[in-house]
């Protein structure tokens, strides 16, 4: 039995929403002064829940847009949330929403304790977005966290060390034990901080040929450049980069990465 208690009017947590409510008042405090809003800022909490983060941001901040899926979560948000603020639901998967549309010209500050089922792919969603990004606050699954954040050599290195890192400035901030949600996920969890580069000191001149390339080397990780790689680069191409072909993903900066995406593709 590990069902949330219901919240008044929310009913109960969705396991297939990845919906783990936070409570712990403590957590919910460290996560706002992390993100210390400013007045004017445009602030998008992705997932509100039962608007654990939600009110007090609300409180805070007089105005706030939140992303959620949940239709039996809109009603009960919309009322909790009358007298406290200004609050815009955008209800809709927010793998849907076009963040840069949602900017409407002042940058984004985003946040939220997502949903840990489609984490990584809300963070390549906001990536391609970053532009319209200023930093993003996020509770993430303890061992994702590790992995954004991890330096080459690391075991946990790998492709969302490297596409998180040559876009943003990743900053682990704390963890969090499984006993401050309802109901406690399996494993532990962290907050992270993300900053968005400026492009001008991104040096990736075609965004989808680095992709590929990343995934490519990390694709068989055990495996050599040369033969990770093979398709995407050839030998030639990998030492052009000024990188040894039988060297592995896993040991490359993200600078290294950036090299290899600037190498033409084999010609067949
Ligand atoms: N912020 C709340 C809290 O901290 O208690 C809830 C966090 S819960 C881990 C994740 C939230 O994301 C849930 O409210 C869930 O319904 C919502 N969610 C799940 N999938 C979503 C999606 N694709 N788009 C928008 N929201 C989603």
């Amino acid at each position: 039995m590990n069902a949330a208690p219901p919240e008044a009017g929310f009913g109960r947590a969705k396991k297939a929403l990845g919906q783990h409510f936070l409570h712990e008042r403590g957590v919910i405090d460290r996560i706002l002064q992390a993100l210390d809003p400013r007045p004017g800022e445009r602030i998008v909490e992705i997932g509100p829940g039962q608007g654990a983060l939600t009110f007090p941001l609300l409180r805070a901040h007089g105005e706030l847009t939140v992303i959620e899926f949940d239709r039996d979560l809109i009603a009960p948000l919309t009322a909790a949330a009358a007298p406290l603020g200004r609050l815009e639901i955008v209800h809709r998967d927010v793998l849907q929403v076009d963040f840069t549309a949602l900017a409407a010209g002042r940058p984004l500050r985003l946040v939220g304790n997502l949903p840990y089922n489609i984490s990584s792919p809300i963070l390549f969603h906001a990536l391609e977005h970053a532009a319209a990004v200023r930093d993003m606050h996020f509770m993430l699954q303890k061992e994702v966290v590790d992995r954004m954040a991890a330096a080459p050599g690391s075991k946990v290195y790998g492709r969302l060390s490297v596409m998180l890192q040559a876009w943003c400035e990743v900053t682990p901030l704390f963890a969090v034990a499984p006993g401050a949600f309802r109901p406690p996920p399996k494993v532990d969890s962290a907050v992270v901080r993300l900053v968005p580069r400026p492009r001008a000191s991104v040096a990736i001149a075609d965004p989808a040929r680095f992709a590929q390339v990343v995934r490519a080397a990390f694709g068989q990780r055990r495996k050599t450049l040369r033969n990770a790689l093979s398709g995407v680069l050839d030998a030639d191409a990998i030492r052009r980069a000024g990188l040894d072909p039988g060297a592995r993903a896993e040991q490359l900066a993200v600078a290294d990465f950036v090299a290899l995406a600037e190498q033409p593709a084999p010609q067949d």
